[in-house]
């Protein structure tokens, strides 16, 4: 195992090269990119209020989470193709529990009965960085996704959402460095790219990889996405079909 700094955790030696999405003998990587997965339901289960509570660990599960306002909720439903799995509220901070989702879904590739209905958990949690809220619930949020994060054993990988249209903020960065240290595997996805122009979002992408180069010797994995233009949602999908199919913690 080999983290970001060269420290432990392999999966980030990995995450350097460029990756295919099919395998050599499948004859499929010849062909442009193409989404592996199949999203066939997705139905909310519950909320908790702490990872004691959750439902048992008996799924792989991939957790969302980043700044209120985000575009969290809206990515959800992108990539589920479910119009209100996830709320989209204009309250951002209203939320304060770790919110499961079940998904089932069929691999493009892998034709056997249990890859046509892969059952997985996706996991909406609460956003960080609201102004608005007191100390205590601060501190609150802090225990439970703590908890969350280093106890849940069936969490495969969290996907942490930054605005595409801000240079890097401290805040973004010093989660990213926290989920570092705790050893948790995460890739990062820069949202509503639609806002602003390419040259803008492949600029904060670059100044936000660079302020991670400093310290990191391997980059997490990246994405951009729009929820209104449906853009990067195949490579999401793909990347949890891979982690799906992979033995655990692959
Ligand atoms: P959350 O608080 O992180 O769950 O964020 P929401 O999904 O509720 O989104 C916050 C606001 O940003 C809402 O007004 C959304 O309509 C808007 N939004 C979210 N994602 C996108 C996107 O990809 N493009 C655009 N143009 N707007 C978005």
């Amino acid at each position: 195992m080999q983290n970001a700094k060269g420290k432990s955790r392999k999966q980030y030696n990995r995450k350097t090269k460029q990756q295919s999405i099919f395998p050599k003998t499948s004859g499929l990587n010849r062909l442009p990119y193409l989404c592996r997965m199949l999203i066939k339901s997705a139905k909310y289960i519950i909320s908790s209020p702490d990872f004691e509570k959750c439902p048992a660990p008996d799924k792989k599960e991939y957790a969302f989470i980043g700044r209120s306002n985000v575009g969290k909720s809206s990515l959800i439903n992108m990539i589920t193709n479910y119009d209100k799995l996830a709320k989209t509220s204009g309250q951002p901070g209203k939320t304060q529990m770790i919110n499961h989702f079940e998904i089932v879904s069929a691999s493009a590739i892998n034709q056997s009965k249990e890859a046509q209905n892969a059952r997985w958990y996706l996991v909406d949690l609460p956003g960080y960085g609201f102004a608005k809220v007191s100390i205590r619930s601060r501190r609150r949020w802090e225990q439970m996704i703590e908890g969350y994060l280093r106890k849940r054993p069936n969490l495969e990988m969290v996907f942490v959402l930054i605005d595409a249209r801000h240079t890097p903020q401290k805040l973004d960065l010093d989660f990213l460095n926290q989920l570092d240290k705790w050893e948790i595997p995460f890739a990062m996805i820069f949202t509503k790219a639609d806002k602003e122009t390419q040259t803008v979002v492949a600029k904060n992408v670059r100044l936000f990889l660079d302020r991670l180069r400093k310290t990191w010797q391997f980059l997490p994995q990246h994405f951009v996405s729009s929820a209104t233009k449906k853009l990067g949602r195949d490579k999401i999908l793909t990347l949890i079909d891979e982690k799906n199919e992979a033995p655990k913690g692959e």
